[in-house]
């Protein structure tokens, strides 16, 4: 939990230099001038990290190629600097390997007071990277409070601060797990506000899913195989079929190890084929290139706002394309991808939309389009 840390001798005298150095710019933290670049907070206060642990409740079992789940662990982060608080959250579906346990563990390592201001993003970044490998949840927890800190430091959206036009934001998509068709039926009926749905695909229903949504909407659909597909050819007969019934993109359709086989039926389908369990972080993005047409980026899996921007930047410079994506996550990390979103060709940001225990508000859907929230950092608020 959060921790004052008394400053040593040494720190202090920096610290109390820095402060009289700029004691005629910063006389507060709060009410500056919009024209004030330098907002009038403080340099040398300290960063406090608190965290606590919290599990959503999803609206419908979430079931995937891979099993079935009701729940999911999260970590609600906060790091508060000179009375300006910064949210931030990691989501843990089982499948990657997180917990609330490995998460605490980490966080509890963080020694965010050796950072005397909070705008030494990549020092901060950096140092947090190196801490432990893996851990991206973890990570993205302390990158998206800290994102949040700056932007309400500066008293903008992050939309506004990367120079991504709110009017340029994609629909997203909602999801529609693996069930009966009856079920099926029924979670496309109450997918009313949105406009292009994500179908689960995978197991030994495939053709009846798209059937069972197909009956009741015209809308427009992509289908996540979530690895489930084994044979290259039958992969290819069905994503045939599944350009028949209007389908758009076709994501991680088979293992990720079956490297040749995908880009081969890249190569041959007359849909696109998103990379998601394919890739991790930034460094993937070049093993990815060639095999796939697309990626699906997550601040989960990468750790955080910072790393999900470059990967948005390296797949677009080789001309793929990019979606963010995201857990079942509260509006907080959702909101965090959102404000990202300006640059992707499709949003899947629907985390927050399948359960029933959000804490926070933050961007909302509306005619199936996400709208960002017009306020500072990731711009959600505490419910
Ligand atoms: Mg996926």
């Amino acid at each position: 939990m959060g921790q004052k840390h008394n400053n040593n001798r040494r720190d202090f005298l920096k610290t109390a230099g820095l402060i009289a150095g700029s004691a005629f710019l910063s006389t507060g933290t709060k009410g500056c001038a919009k024209t004030n670049n330098r907002r009038g907070f403080s340099v040398g206060k300290t960063m406090n990290l608190k965290f606590t642990p919290y599990e959503l409740q999803l609206k419908h079992a979430f079931t995937l190629a891979s099993g079935s789940r009701t729940t999911t662990p999260v970590m609600l982060t906060e790091i508060e600097y000179d009375g300006v608080i910064g949210y931030g959250e990691a989501s843990m579906p089982p499948y990657l390997g997180e917990s609330h346990e490995t998460v605490r563990k980490f966080l509890s390592k963080v020694e965010l007071n050796r950072f005397k201001d909070p705008f030494l993003t990549e020092d901060i970044l950096d140092y947090i990277n190196a801490i432990a490998p893996g851990n991206y949840a973890a990570k993205a927890s302390i990158d998206i409070a800290l994102h949040d800190l700056l932007g309400k430091l500066m008293e903008e959206p992050w939309y506004r601060i990367w120079g991504f036009n709110p009017d340029d934001t994609p629909d997203t998509s909602f999801t529609i797990g693996i069930d009966k068709p009856d079920v099926v039926k029924e979670k496309t009926l109450e997918a009313a506000p949105y406009s292009i749905l994500k179908v689960k695909m995978g197991r030994d229903n495939d053709r009846e899913m798209i059937n069972s949504v197909r009956s009741v909407t015209n809308k427009s659909l992509c289908v996540d195989v979530n690895q489930g597909w084994k044979d290259r050819g039958e992969a290819l007969e069905m994503i045939h079929w599944l350009k028949e019934k209007g389908i758009v993109f076709v994501e991680q359709p088979m293992p990720k190890s079956m490297v040749e086989d995908i880009a081969w039926l890249t190569q041959n389908s007359p849909l696109p084929i998103i990379a998601d369990e394919a890739l991790q972080t930034v460094d993937d993005i070049k093993n990815v290139f060639g095999v796939y047409s697309g990626v699906n980026i997550k601040l989960m899996k990468c750790g955080g706002m910072r790393a999900a921007r470059q990967m948005a930047l390296a797949a677009k410079g080789l001309g793929m394309k990019v979606m963010f994506g995201c857990m079942t996550e509260t509006s907080c990390a959702v909101t965090a991808a959102a404000q990202l979103s300006p640059m992707a060709d499709w949003a899947d940001l629907d985390g927050n939309l399948l359960i029933t225990n959000d804490v926070f508000d933050g961007l909302k859907i509306v005619e199936g389009r996400i709208v960002l929230p017009d306020r500072p950092g990731i711009g959600v608020l505490e419910k």
